[in-house]
């Protein structure tokens, strides 16, 4: 991790609901000040971990610790974090200001402070203008910055977001990544983040934990999860790659067991190259499909599998240069962007949770 102190430790966190396994023994440390997010498929357990960390829900076992103090057993409103659900429901007949001010209204602080503190808050996600306005007189995306203030403005050491940006159009939610990022880095306090969108998790994140039936599959930087993917869940879910099994693996990449090799690290060409460290394989275009930014080539290659190529849109390439239906072409890629993988299917069930951890790595 970093040297920074501990905001949050989970130890062997689990949680049931009846024959189901929400949360199976999570171990977890996020320091003071990071940007940690939960990546994982829906019903993988992240609303469960973040509840436990929230006190809504009580874990079957394990514990929770907030700043090295214990908090398990204590109530939500006793712990110092906060929460953003994805439908951050404002009240309609109060005013914004109002809204953001309504967390310190509850603790009794003055009608003085509270109105200063608001207007600060407000000030951070921008929307200090709109103080006096209803909910219903702003947009999706000024509503979720409300939400935001509402929750920073009694200015917990722990802010968790449900998928907070789940309900806004793509351009929307781009413009509020950059945003919450900005927030985060502006009040310093640790966020953590759930979603299942992988691009959002890597743009935002200082590290993620991927999440896969209720266990942590691989914890990282965003770097760390996209070029060494410890299995091919991970490969899969974080970005999109190429898996060869073993006996593809031995025939294309001249290598045993698992592997897994982006579609940006190949290329296309009429002939195979020949610089040391490399490797190449011939095959028939598929599809070549113009992205704008780039070309995806769809390529089966003639030792049997289907692989696909992201060229980017650089250099001048004329639409076409790389390969068009039919055509025979060779890929290559540099043998050190291919990625071993563990037995994924048998990693995701016998890996222990610590295990997990040590395998990427704890720093
Ligand atoms: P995610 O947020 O990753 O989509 P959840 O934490 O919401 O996943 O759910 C994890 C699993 O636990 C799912 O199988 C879900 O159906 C189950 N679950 C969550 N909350 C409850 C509950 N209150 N009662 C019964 N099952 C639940
Ligand atoms: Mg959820």
């Amino acid at each position: 991790m970093t040297d920074r102190p501990v905001a949050i430790r989970l130890t062997g966190l689990t949680r049931a609901f009846g024959s189901v396994t929400a949360v199976d023994g999570v171990d977890l440390e996020i320091a003071e000040g990071e940007f940690f997010s939960m990546l994982g498929p829906s019903g993988s357990g992240k609303t469960t971990v973040l509840r436990l960390i929230a006190g809504f829900e009580q874990p079957t076992s394990g514990t929770v610790s907030l700043f090295g103090e214990d908090v398990t057993k204590k109530a939500p409103f006793d712990r110092d974090v906060n929460t953003v659900f994805q439908d951050y429901a404002l009240f309609p007949h109060m005013s914004v200001l109002d809204n953001v001010a309504y967390g310190l209204r509850v603790r009794g602080v003055g009608r003085r402070e509270r109105r200063e503190r608001a207007m600060k808050a407000l000030a951070s996600v921008r929307l200090d203008h709109v103080a006096d306005r209803r909910p219903t007189q702003l947009s999706g995306g000024q509503r979720q910055r409300v939400a935001l203030a509402r929750a920073t403005v009694v200015e917990p050491k722990v802010l968790l977001l449900d998928e907070p940006l789940g309900a806004l159009d793509l351009k929307l939610r781009e413009q509020m990544q950059v945003e919450l990022k900005q927030i985060q880095r502006e009040l310093g306090i640790t966020f953590i983040f759930v979603t299942h969108d992988q691009e959002e998790a890597l743009t935002l994140s200082d590290r993620i934990a991927v999440f896969s039936a209720g266990r942590i599959e691989q914890l990282g930087t965003p770097f760390e999860l996209y070029e060494r993917p410890v299995s091919r869940f991970v490969a899969d879910f974080v970005g999109t790659s190429n898996l060869f099994d073993e006996a593809t693996s031995e025939l294309v990449l001249g290598r045993s067991g698992h592997h897994s090799l982006r579609p940006e690290k190949l290329v296309v060409s009429p002939a195979p190259t020949v610089e040391p460290g490399f490797r190449s394989a011939p095959g028939v275009v598929a599809e070549a499909i113009y992205l704008g930014s780039g070309v995806r080539v769809v390529v089966d290659l003639d030792q049997g599998p289907r692989v696909t190529v992201l060229e980017q849109n650089v250099g001048g390439r004329a639409h076409g240069d790389h390969g068009d239906h039919g055509d025979r072409v060779f890929l290559s890629w540099r043998d050190a962007d291919v990625v071993a993988l563990g037995d994924a299917s048998v990693a995701a069930q016998d890996e222990t949770p610590s295990r997990t951890l040590r395998t990427v790595g704890a720093r």
